[in-house]
């Protein structure tokens, strides 16, 4: 099933992430990870690709396993930094067979040694060549309600996004955020912007503090104090930061469904414990 006919129906909607192995000799454990969270019956999931090409070679395989064995919807994510049209044509092809009816379109980050394909720019071209190949796909992007680390400023972003849309994504998810009155303010530019395509919250259950501060200052996320108090306190205690962190997360999206942002996907990566202790809290809410 598309996506956008899922997120058409206005009611809340969890959806979880994972990520596929970069070796072989992993691919049974990720399975398995895989296999477990869809049990848990979320609207969809989604599979992540490796901007470099490292852990790339398994999205398709794993969204696709996931589809017939579990019977749930999936997103494959791809991004374009480092293809060719011809790889890009490709991983279409390949998903086309495995009937993947969704893709999520992705530039990808631009490679530390700065080496990459010349065929893509920016995700609104790989947008525009999906919807060559296939008009039928369902198509979603990222967006950044603290806008893109690489962007001049917010409206920048907000009109880059306004292309992506343009050239044919059916809804957009975002990058976390751990204060939902950035998402709020975000949604409001967005919609005067004249942007209408559904917007699912990305949200992250921290379990390891150090990772997470790392990834925000890289990223440019804003720690709110309450957030910031949790990694201070527990930090150094794995079982109480991964509790505390699952708690944060599910108050972040009780509140965003009190406040009728229905689509809601977790990061879940990999951790199918994770992911159930979060649907088990949301057991009467979705
Ligand atoms: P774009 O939309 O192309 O934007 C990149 C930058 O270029 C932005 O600053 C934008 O404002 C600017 N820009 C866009 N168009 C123009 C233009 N015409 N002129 C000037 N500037 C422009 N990465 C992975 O490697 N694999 C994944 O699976 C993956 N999944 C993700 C899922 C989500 C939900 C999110 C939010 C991010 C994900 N990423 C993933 C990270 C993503 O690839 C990076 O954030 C990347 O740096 C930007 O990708 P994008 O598709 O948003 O790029």
């Amino acid at each position: 099933m598309k996506i956008k006919d899922i997120l058409a129906k206005g009611q809340p909607t969890l959806s979880f992430e994972v990520f596929p192995p970069k070796e072989a000799d992993s691919y049974k454990s990720v399975e398995e990870a895989a296999f477990k969270i869809a049990q848990l019956n979320p609207a969809f999931m989604s599979v992540t690709y490796g901007a470099g090409g490292g852990t790339s070679r398994y999205t398709v395989g794993i969204a696709s396993e996931i589809q017939k064995k579990c019977g749930v919807n999936t997103l494959a994510h791809l991004t374009c930094v480092s293809s060719t049209r011809e790889e890009v044509r490709r991983v279409l092809g390949e998903m086309k067979e495995s009937g993947i009816e969704n893709v999520l379109a992705l530039r990808g980050d631009i490679p530390k040694d700065g080496r990459r394909a010349e065929d893509y720019q920016y995700a609104s071209q790989l947008i525009y060549d999906i919807k060559q190949f296939d008009e039928s796909l369902c198509i979603g992007a990222a967006c950044y309600p603290e806008g893109h680390v690489e962007s001049a400023n917010k409206t920048a972003d907000i009109e880059h996004l306004r292309e992506k849309v343009d050239a044919g994504c059916d809804f957009v998810t975002t990058q976390m955020f751990f204060d939902n009155n950035i998402l709020y303010n975000y949604l409001y530019r967005i919609r005067e912007r004249g942007i209408t395509v559904p917007v699912v919250a990305g949200i992250m259950p921290v379990t390891n503090a150090k990772q997470i501060t790392r990834i925000c200052q890289m990223s440019g996320t804003y720690l709110p104090a309450r957030f910031k108090a949790i990694v201070d306190r527990f930090g150094d205690n794995p079982a109480a930061m991964k509790q505390a962190g699952i708690a944060y997360a599910t108050e972040q999206i009780i509140d965003l469904i009190a406040n009728h942002v229905n689509g809601i996907h977790v990061y879940s990566m990999n951790k199918p414990d994770v992911a159930a202790q979060i649907r088990q809290s949301l057991s009467e809410i979705l």
